[in-house]
């Protein structure tokens, strides 16, 4: 037995948005991987998450008494188009948790089965892609980038018919919330300025509280969520991550990371990195992203106009001199980022700032140039930090070029220590993934587990572990990723 007490806040507030809805049954649940440290803080026994009675909650086939799972509805733009009824189509919201810090949590099921929102699609999902979205999110979290986390994926024993016969899987999730800017489309888009107030006042309320004491306290919400995703893509971009369909639903007003569908970790240093098969004009590529969120959080503006002010013209204003701010919050939030990943953290006066200016601006070209892989290059610049440059040398063809850059940047004083707390040893590289989840689907866990202990520590260099931070092989090629796996 559990003593679970699941809120319904989200339905309570927004019951025009939340569509009361039962998770299909799961013929035979079986636990494929449980976080027994995520379960502790929400106050869930892991011992009992394993029980049969356990594993039933876990894929939504016995919810504590009053409890009201819903479908959360939201609107969207993909690929730049706009959908206005998107929602959860195999995804339920069960409820919030407050955890042991006492913050309100989501607690979330995907692949759960058909919802009203479900359009054409079966509203399930495949083990390979839940356990997927288990590790990736898992190493973003581990990698300090704020991300929904994986709490459990268990194997419903319902096949999934895709381009083959898969086993089925629901992943519980976990979030501050599953808030989105499509959701606020959705009001918007619903002509009904009550609900839209509601929504921002539940937003405020939950995650800018802050925003509630500005003199406009929707134009607060905006810039909020503005400055949180500015940090966010910065956290991005300096490990190396793709979302790959930064659609407006998938952008969070929390400022986590959501939605693991065709993401991947670029390997090669290459701005026009693109993953998703469905991706064809590179709109949601790796050196995209800042751009792309900001058109997101324009739409996002757009959603709000009614509600920052009754004339339009001063409301478009409004929204225009918010948006204006991004591109610089995100440069600062990149510039020191990538200051620490070169091991430069103090500013030391104006001379520093213009040498290393310099040696940023040249970094990208030098990395591409020389197809460089991003993540291991940081971590054996590290060493030359640290008086041995040969692995870092070793890794480039125009060796003069990188020679001229390497003596400035060694000449300012690099911490590789500091280096080496802020840039992976091990990220959830592709071909390691691949190979993890062809082993779970045919029932071997152990590369899986594996992966996942690397990738939950990914700054500590153990042994055992050295071929999860090799590059990927030569013969491994080009990587394609999925959507609504
Ligand atoms: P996403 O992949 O997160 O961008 O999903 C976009 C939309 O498609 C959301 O409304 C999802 O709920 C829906 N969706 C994706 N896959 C499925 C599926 N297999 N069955 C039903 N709805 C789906
Ligand atoms: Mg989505």
């Amino acid at each position: 037995m559990t003593n679970l007490v699941l809120d319904d806040r989200f339905a309570r507030d927004l019951p025009e948005m939340a569509v009361r809805w039962r998770a299909e049954e799961a013929p035979d649940p079986r636990l494929l991987v449980l976080n027994e440290r995520l379960a502790a803080t929400l106050g869930l026994d892991p011992d009992w998450l394993r029980t049969p009675d356990g594993v039933r909650l876990l894929v939504g086939n016995s919810v504590p008494g009053g409890a009201t799972p819903v479908a959360q509805a939201y609107a969207g733009h993909q690929f730049g188009g706009f959908a206005p009824r998107l929602g959860d189509g195999r995804a339920l919201l069960l409820g919030e948790i407050t955890d042991t810090d006492g913050r309100v949590r989501d607690l979330h099921l995907k692949g759960s089965g058909h919802t009203p929102f479900a359009r054409a699609g079966d509203g399930l999902a495949a083990v390979g892609p839940m356990l997927r979205e288990y590790i990736v999110s898992e190493a973003m979290a581990a990698l300090g980038i704020p991300t929904t986390r994986s709490l459990a994926v268990v194997a419903t024993g319902r096949q999934v018919y895709r381009e083959t016969v898969l086993d089925g899987a629901v992943l519980a999730r976990v979030a501050s919330s599953h808030l989105r800017v499509g959701s606020f489309q959705y009001a918007a888009a619903s002509g009904d300025r009550d609900l839209l107030r509601r929504l921002a006042d539940h937003a405020i309320a939950r995650h800018h509280p802050q925003a509630a004491e500005a003199q406009n306290p929707y134009l607060g919400l905006f810039e909020a969520v503005l400055a949180a995703q500015a940090r966010l893509i910065a956290r991005w971009m300096l490990v190396g991550f793709v979302h790959g369909v930064m659609n407006t639903d998938n952008m969070t007003i929390s400022g986590e990371t959501i939605d693991y569908g065709p993401c991947a970790f670029m390997d090669v240093y290459d701005p026009e990195t693109v993953f998703s098969s469905i991706d064809m004009w590179g709109r949601y590529a790796y050196g995209n992203q800042p751009a792309v969120a900001a058109w997101n959080l324009a739409r996002f503006a757009e959603a709000l106009l009614p509600l920052l002010a009754d004339d339009l013209d001063q409301a478009v204003t409004m929204a225009e001199t918010a948006l204006g701010a991004f591109g610089r919050q995100y440069e600062a939030a990149f510039t020191e980022g990538m200051r620490a990943k070169l091991g430069l953290s103090r500013a030391d006066g104006e001379a520093d700032e213009r040498a290393v200016t310099g040696l940023l601006e040249e970094l990208p070209n030098l990395l591409r140039d020389n197809h460089i892989d991003y993540t291991s290059f940081f971590r054996a610049l590290g060493r030359a930090a640290r008086g041995d440059t040969e692995p870092a040398r070793g890794l480039f063809v125009d060796l003069a070029g990188f020679d001229a850059w390497l003596n400035r940047w060694r000449a300012l004083n690099p911490d590789g220590d500091a280096m080496d707390r802020v840039n992976p040893v091990y990220i959830p590289r592709n071909h390691l993934v691949e190979e993890a989840l062809t082993a779970a689907a045919a029932g071997d866990l152990a590369p899986f587990e594996n992966l996942l202990d690397a990738v939950t520590g990914p700054f500590d260099e153990r042994p055992g572990l050295e071929r999860h931070a090799q590059p990927a092989p030569e013969d491994f090629g080009r990587y394609r990723t999925f959507c609504g796996t």
